[in-house]
């Protein structure tokens, strides 16, 4: 996380401080490295079982959000059970921003549908990006266009909330729709299995992000390379 408390303010991490996790209450240490994006971390393990590692595009997302929207602490209103968990970002009508760079089970993606309740997930698909194309077929509905995704991430079809893929540009992709046909070609190596290749068909629309933040964020700049505090400047 990027964000802890002191004496009842966010801060973010400095070399050689502490503070409190916003979580747990625990002490947080900050981890000002050189390849890491400096964040807080907790002496042991860390208490949020969704917690991913943050990264440098997290915090080019989360740039574009006011401070106290980032990293928000939401309680589980709906059931009273007492967990808590760290949203990337809170908007003011509730609804939550997911940032998912690291891959996530079909399990996980269902359970932060089910405790956030109203929520987007934006995912970064900067290294798969080869894999998803617009497809031959010109096949329009709804104004949205035909994709194929090669080594789809099974995972999202379980997902209810709307999906903005994240392929590193200007440009996001609303997965409208993750169709259940694909298309799937055997090859066979020597000495080796079947080898087979699935390409999966979608149903989505280009938005650029600059669209998705004026909607969402208020702001209709994306910089590609957002300054934040803390990062070490380059030496
Ligand atoms: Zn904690």
């Amino acid at each position: 996380m990027i964000y802890a408390e002191k004496n009842g303010e966010k801060v973010l991490p400095k070399k050689g401080e502490t503070a409190n996790c916003p979580l747990c209450s625990q002490k947080v240490i900050a981890r000002c490295g050189l390849v890491n994006v400096w964040h807080w971390a907790h002496e042991k393990e860390e208490c949020d079982s969704w917690y991913e590692p943050i990264t440098k595009w997290h915090l080019d997302w989360q740039s574009n959000f006011s401070e106290n929207q980032r990293e928000v602490v939401i309680k589980d209103k709906f059931f009273q059970s007492g967990k808590k968990h760290i949203a990337d970002i809170l908007l003011p009508n509730d609804v939550v921003i997911e940032f998912q760079n690291s891959t996530i089970s079909a399990g996980e993606i269902l359970e932060r549908e089910g405790f956030y309740r109203k929520m987007i997930w934006v995912v970064n698909v900067e290294k798969a990006s080869h894999n998803i194309s617009l497809s031959h077929n010109k096949l329009k509905i709804d104004n949205c266009s035909l994709y194929k995704w090669l080594w789809l991430r099974r995972c999202w079809r379980v997902a209810k909330m709307p999906i903005f893929l994240d392929f590193g540009d200007d440009f996001l992709l609303y997965v409208k729709e993750l169709k259940n046909d694909y298309h799937v070609e055997y090859k066979y190596f020597p000495n080796s299995y079947y080898y087979w290749r699935a390409e999966y068909n979608m149903l989505a629309v280009p938005v650029s992000k600059n669209t998705f933040l004026a909607k969402y964020a208020n702001v209709t700049q994306c910089p590609k390379n957002a300054p934040h505090a803390a990062q070490p400047s380059q030496a």
